[in-house]
């Protein structure tokens, strides 16, 4: 008889993860795994502010799969994926289509417009590594060109990120790292170089105490970040963001929308019923009337049955989903009862730069400033130890002093 096949969608912290455990628990006769991922690399994503700002080089947060998982192993695939056919039990992709007998999706998040007009065409998104890499040149452009085209006006100079939930405030504090170089670099007045961000609700970061909130925006404001808070944005235009009931234009030589995230659209292309762009899994996280289908990390909306909310996309639970994934996979095949997912909650921290944040940790203790930053670089650096031991944490980690 053949051995089953398993098949897992994207390689980002929940397809790395559950792959990984795939293989250690699943002997090579036992199963043939597949790993499909539009690129060659697994990137940090969880690192993309770095990479847009400029503030990390982007070959740091891209790590290639086949140094981290074993190609004998596990057959790898770098293409990208189209549709699933349910019904078929068969993917397709660009360039090829592939069987599985189980299937595990893990495509991560797209970023939301919310059909805000206009933002698609003409804002940056911290969505991929590529993407992230055109932010900084973009933003580093906008210097040299203000240097050496007499037309270039000084709003050319300012960076406009719309939303400030944890991805545009954890921008924001690396933009305040690396603004001043760049005005170190080209000459240019700090004052002149502006960053702005934009915010609808009535505060910045609103899961954090606001203790801890107001820590971060007055530590930002102190680095030249400016606020606009209960601004929602309405229009992106290529001038910046119609913001207000008064429709006011903030102009911008950069804008980077970061107002949310919703799951890969994979899902709807291939006719899985969804919550706000996820599909609503079970207990053991395979889809609903689906026996052989799991879907994991930001693809996934996962109740959280204490306080009747999903649990927030993180790193943290696709990480987790992947060991219940790869011990329910076991599980079904071997006809035994699955588990459910049970979340560890270790906590959480936003990083305001290299050396500043805010975090709350296991115990409920709310740390600000540099003992959050090294928290922050504590949990980055224990990813890379987890997926690739410490040959890769000592080639990839966040070792910079203080
Ligand atoms: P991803 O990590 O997004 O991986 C998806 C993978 O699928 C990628 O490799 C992608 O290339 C691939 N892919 C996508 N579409 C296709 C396709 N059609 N075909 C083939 N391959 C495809 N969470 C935390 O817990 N802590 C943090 O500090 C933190 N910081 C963050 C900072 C930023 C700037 C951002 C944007 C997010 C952060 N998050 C953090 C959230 C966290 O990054 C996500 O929740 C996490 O990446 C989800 O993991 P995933 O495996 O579902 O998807
Ligand atoms: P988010 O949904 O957390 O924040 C988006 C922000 O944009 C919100 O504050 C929202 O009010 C604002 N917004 C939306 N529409 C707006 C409008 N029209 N005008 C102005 N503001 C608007 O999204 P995110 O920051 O991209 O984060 C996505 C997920 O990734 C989060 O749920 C978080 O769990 C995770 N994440 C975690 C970390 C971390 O743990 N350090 C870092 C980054 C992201």
């Amino acid at each position: 008889m053949s051995k089953p096949k398993i098949v897992v969608l994207g390689a980002g912290y929940a397809g790395m993860m559950t792959t990984k455990k795939l293989t250690q628990k699943l002997a090579p006769e036992e199963a043939e795994i597949v790993l499909v991922n539009k690129h060659n690399y697994h990137y940090q994503t969880t690192w993309l502010h770095e990479v847009a700002a400029g503030t990390i080089n982007h070959n740091q947060a891209r790590i290639m799969i086949s140094d981290v998982i074993s190609p004998n192993r596990v057959r790898l695939i770098y293409d990208e994926v189209q549709e699933v056919k349910k019904d078929e039990n068969k993917v397709i992709l660009a360039n090829s289509e592939i069987s599985y007998d189980y299937l595990v999706i893990s495509l991560g998040f797209v970023t939301n417009t919310f059909g805000i007009k206009g933002m698609e065409e003409n804002a940056f998104f911290i969505q991929d590594i590529d993407g992230c890499q055109l932010i900084r040149d973009h933003i580093e452009y906008q210097f040299a060109k203000y240097k050496n085209d007499p037309d270039a006006k000084d709003s050319d100079l300012n960076i406009l990120v719309g939303g400030g939930g944890f991805t545009g405030i954890e921008l924001v504090g690396e933009l305040a790292e690396r603004v001043p170089q760049l005005c170190k670099k080209y000459d240019i007045d700090r004052r002149k170089a502006r960053i702005i961000n934009v915010e609808a609700a009535p505060s910045i970061l609103p899961v954090f105490d606001k203790d801890l909130v107001s820590y971060a925006k007055s530590s930002l404001e102190k680095r030249g970040v400016e606020f606009r808070i209960g601004a929602k944005i309405t229009e992106c235009t290529k001038e910046g963001f119609i913001v207000g009931d008064d429709s006011e234009l903030i102009e911008a030589g950069t804008v980077i929308w970061t107002g949310g995230v919703t799951g890969n659209p994979v899902l709807s292309k291939s006719g899985f019923e969804l919550t706000k762009g996820k599909v609503t899994v079970n207990g053991d996280l395979r889809a609903p009337g689906e026996d052989n289908i799991f879907i994991l990390g930001d693809c996934a909306w996962v109740m959280n049955e204490a306080d009747g909310r999903p649990f927030p996309p993180t790193a943290q639970s696709a990480m987790q989903h992947a060991d219940t994934c790869a011990n329910n996979i076991k599980a079904v095949m071997y006809g035994q009862p699955t588990e459910k997912f049970v979340f560890h909650d270790k906590g959480t921290v936003a990083s305001l730069g290299v050396t500043d944040g805010i975090g709350t940790i296991l115990n409920g203790t709310n740390l600000a400033g540099k003992p959050a930053a090294a928290m922050k670089k504590v949990v980055d650096n224990r990813y890379l130890f987890l997926l690739g031991g410490p040959k890769l944490f000592l080639k990839k980690g966040k070792v910079r002093p203080f």
